[in-house]
């Protein structure tokens, strides 16, 4: 059986039942302890699995990855603190927020003043657990509200940490969903954050769901899915793959989509790559507010793709940015902070930009002296029964005239201020009439 056109797949899908079942995945992989190694990413791999196919790769502690090393494995059963009665007054299975990510194992009976060297708290939000993290410097911390902080009596403490770390692997997912061509599109998204939902299990479930959508039509391009600890996963993945790397002509790192924040495209270090025109054009064509921001070489990891050794064309396409929501890395990014409609409009987006960057074709006009004699051909016909006759008309004499084999439909959308939909609906309707020929570009 032929497979659809993921333009005829877009119109066809139930937004908000999809919404819901993101929202449900979002919600399963929440109270997973994860870090950037160990079962938790382990655990919530083997929950994408029955969804996507991915192949779950392990590489082991001391790997030298360019100038970096595979740090050691990190696992954690249980973490308390109890005060000298005996009464556990901050308990990891509550929340595993309030351990410091990476802790290194310790018992130990502390004073007050010792303690509190290693507690976490955030003033300005009193009730928020913040979320810290401690990979590659020793450490043991605790992370409480400064509500709690601020009640904590002088007295002696009792500390467990029942935490390893030794050599092991780190573990990232990938899934490749072969298209027509080699030539990839790279979705990157980061794995390794615990109980938090926009940042970034938003990120992970749209991506997993982009799969499942993707498999299931026919593609131009192969796309390439990475489920990857941050910075470590991205270096990991390109010291592994530099051969591999330069197949990745067009990438989106996916973070931050479940807010109700404006959507946020922060552009490829190239700046006028074709994801970013894609991305560019599908905001506009979202009829909502949006912000385009400039490459800077902070953030996720874009951060790697755009190193100048590679300079991979990926962008980074979220709602509201990381550090600039309050409760951006504490406990209060937690299930209600998300909520399916925006994964939803998320996913709307995301498959938008994929559709444009796969009909995104040059074509050839193949009557180019002079217009073509449209009645003649039936073309009439489509115009007169056409919703916006008047539109549908100007897109073909458009898409006619600039298909010169230089041109893209997106640049014809864009130079004729007419929707890439309708450009693409021409485009079509030419190629049926034997008007339009796909151009071959010579490799
Ligand atoms: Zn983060």
């Amino acid at each position: 059986m032929q497979k659809t056109r993921l333009k005829e797949m877009i119109n066809s899908i139930d937004y908000a039942a999809a919404g819901n079942q993101m929202y449900q995945l979002v919600s399963d992989l929440y109270p997973i302890c994860r870090s950037i190694t160990g079962n938790g990413v382990r655990k919530t791999l083997n929950k994408i699995k029955p969804i996507i196919p991915l192949e779950v790769n392990e590489v082991p502690t001391g790997t030298k990855v360019f100038d970096w090393n595979v740090p050691q494995e990190w696992n954690i059963q249980d973490a308390w603190v109890k005060n000298s009665k005996g009464e556990k007054i901050i308990d990891f299975k509550k929340s595993n927020l309030h351990v410091l990510n990476y802790s290194a194992p310790i018992r130990k009976k502390v004073t007050l003043n010792e303690l509190k060297g290693h507690l976490y708290t955030l003033p300005d939000h009193p009730d928020w657990i913040p979320y810290r993290t401690s990979y590659y410097q020793k450490n043991w911390g605790f992370c409480i509200s400064h509500n709690q902080f601020a009640e904590l009596k002088d007295e002696s403490y009792d500390v467990f940490m029942d935490s390893s770390l030794e050599d092991g692997a780190l573990t990232f997912g990938e899934f490749h969903l072969k298209g027509a061509s080699s030539d990839e599109v790279l979705i990157s998204t980061h794995i390794c954050h615990p109980s938090l939902c926009n940042d970034n299990l938003s990120g992970m479930v749209l991506s997993v769901f982009l799969g499942k959508y993707l498999s299931q039509v026919t593609l131009k391009y192969s796309y390439r899915f990475l489920f990857i600890p941050g910075t470590i996963g991205s270096i990991t993945w390109l010291s592994l793959n530099e051969k591999k790397a330069s197949r990745i002509k067009h990438g989106l790192v996916v973070a931050c989509v479940g807010d109700s924040g404006n959507f946020t495209y922060k552009k490829t270090r190239q700046g006028n790559a074709e994801i970013d025109k894609v991305v560019g054009h599908a905001l506009q064509n979202s009829q909502k507010g949006f912000d385009i921001i400039d490459f800077f070489p902070y953030g996720y990891d874009e951060r790697q793709y755009c190193s100048p050794g590679f300079d991979l064309p990926v962008g980074c396409l979220m709602r509201t940015p990381h550090n600039e929501y309050p409760e951006y890395h504490t406990s209060a990014d937690n299930l209600e902070f998300v909520n399916p409609e925006n994964l939803s409009t998320s996913l709307a987006l995301y498959l938008d930009v994929f559709n444009i960057l796969e009909e995104n074709k040059k074509y050839m006009n193949q009557n180019p002296m002079c217009e073509p004699q449209l009645g003649r051909r039936g073309l009439y016909q489509h115009i007169g029964g056409h919703a916006d006759s008047k539109k549908i008309q100007l897109a073909l004499l458009w898409t006619l005239n600039l298909s010169d084999g230089r041109h893209t439909l997106l640049d014809i959308s864009e130079r004729s201020g007419l929707d890439f939909s309708l450009i693409l609906e021409a485009a079509d309707i030419l190629v049926e009439k034997d008007l339009l020929k796909e151009h071959q570009i010579q490799n």
